[in-house]
Parts: C-alpha cells; structure tokens; sequence
C-alpha cells in the first residue's frame, strides 16, 4: 500500500437505507477530507423527474433508459452542503426533493439499463476527482474496490424522524405518519428489488447511527482513514486533532 503523497484520489462509498445519515455524513466528511461530494440518489431523482415532466410511463423501459443515457446531470458547488443539481444546464435542486417524485423513483432505480448508465456516469465522477459517494449500490457495484465501503443503519422510526425534519426545513409540508410509510415503502423496493439490491458489502464498516450525531459519525469515519493510513491520503491540519 503507497504510503507517501497522494497517489491516487480517495472513494468514500457510502450505502444505505433512506434517512440513514449518508447524506449528512458523506457531505461533512467530503468537506474536511476536501473531495467531492456525490449523491448518487440525486441522479436517479432527475432521470425520475425527466420521465414526469414528458409523460413517459414509468412501463415503458426503452424510453426512460434513453433519458437515463441522455441525461446531463451535473452536481455543482464547492461545499456540499450548498450542492446544486442540474439536468441538462437546468437547475433541479428543489424539484427532486417533492415527496411525489420521491415516490416514484423506484420505478426508475429498479431498471437494469437505467442503472447501467447512471453507475456509468458514477464512475467517471468520482475518478475525476475522488469522492465520497452515497447510495444504495456504491460499494456493491459501482466502485466495489472503493479505497474505504462504509454501511449505514439506524431504526425505522429514527430515519423517518430525521427525514421529517429534514422536509420541513427545506419548506416541504408533510405529515409524521406519511414520511414513516414513505421510508417502510422505499426499504421494501430498496432491499427487495432484483437489480442491485441494498445490501452491505461484506467488507463494509457497519455504522449504526441511531444514536450518533452526525459529527460523531464523521469522527469515526475520520478515524477508521487515518488508522489505515488510506493509500497515503494526506488529511489536512484539521483532521489531524
Ligand atoms: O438517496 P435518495 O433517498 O435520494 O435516493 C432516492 C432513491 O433512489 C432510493 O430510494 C433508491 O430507490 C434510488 N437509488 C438507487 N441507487 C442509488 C441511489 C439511489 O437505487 N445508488
């Protein structure tokens, strides 16, 4: 294993059910590890929404593997806190966050040429520059050799508490009851769809998060590069503490 400089740039995969904490969590820890910060949920939310806007039925497979192909999604901004995303030059940041679209997505997510070309554009994202990467595939299939496979968990009731207050602060009304449905749901066509199910990585770290706050997570993360000396990445100052 390269022990000095930089050799190579770093993939954080990060996988797991909705309101697990990988969002959270892979965008502080891109932030202090200064890579980018991929959320791979994202891009099947904008071939989703594509797929709404022209009307295609979410049976017919050709049309929405050509959106998939065709897409232009691109995640922009320095801080991943601040990540916008645009489809075709068009910004969608808030557009595929409507929990009527959220219910929709498995639709698109459970479609073998779907996936292929998303994990495509994927792939070459996080070689450009590195990357933390979330999702529900990333360890098991897009980068299966990612320099460090996290997996996240925490209760059903703790996901949809967080996801709920993460709806009303971007303005979105929504109702305790529905959000927990939505989360029961999304685990049900999550862990049992056919292409690439949600599992763990049988080399993953499992993260339970139930009871950790997001910079606790961030530290044990932080903790896990270091004590591997991660191909020589070099942490900055600050993450030296
Ligand atoms: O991460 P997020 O909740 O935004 O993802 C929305 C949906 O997209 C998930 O419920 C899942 O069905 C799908 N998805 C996927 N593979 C990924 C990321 C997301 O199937 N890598």
């Amino acid at each position: 294993m390269p022990t000095s400089g930089r050799p190579k740039k770093l993939i954080v995969a990060i996988d797991g059910p909705a309101g697990s904490g990988k969002s959270s969590t892979a965008k502080a820890l891109a932030k202090r590890l200064k890579i980018p910060y991929i959320d791979t949920g994202a891009m099947y939310r904008a071939v989703t929404l594509q797929a709404m806007r022209d009307g295609v039925p979410f049976t017919d497979k050709k049309k929405l593997a050509a959106i998939a192909k065709k897409a232009r999604i691109e995640l922009k901004g320095s801080d991943p806190e601040k990540q916008r995303v645009f489809l075709d030059g068009k910004e969608i940041t808030k557009a595929i966050r409507f929990p009527e679209l959220t219910k929709n997505v498995f639709h698109v997510a459970q479609l073998p040429l779907v996936r292929k070309e998303m994990v495509k554009k994927q792939r070459l994202m996080g070689k450009r520059g590195g990357a933390v990467m979330e999702g529900r595939d990333i360890g098991t299939v897009v980068f299966p050799k990612a320099d460090l496979k996290l997996y996240f968990e925490a209760t059903p009731e703790i996901r949809a508490r967080r996801r709920y207050k993460e709806l009303l602060r971007d303005g979105i009304r929504v109702d305790f009851k529905t959000v927990m449905k939505d989360i029961q749901g999304r685990d049900a066509t999550d862990f049992h769809r056919k292409n690439s199910p949600l599992r763990r990585a049988e080399d993953a770290v499992l993260m339970d998060t139930s009871s950790l706050t997001i910079e606790e997570t961030v530290d044990k993360i932080l903790a896990i590069i270091r004590s591997n000396s991660l191909d020589g990445f070099k942490l900055g100052k600050r993450d030296r503490r």
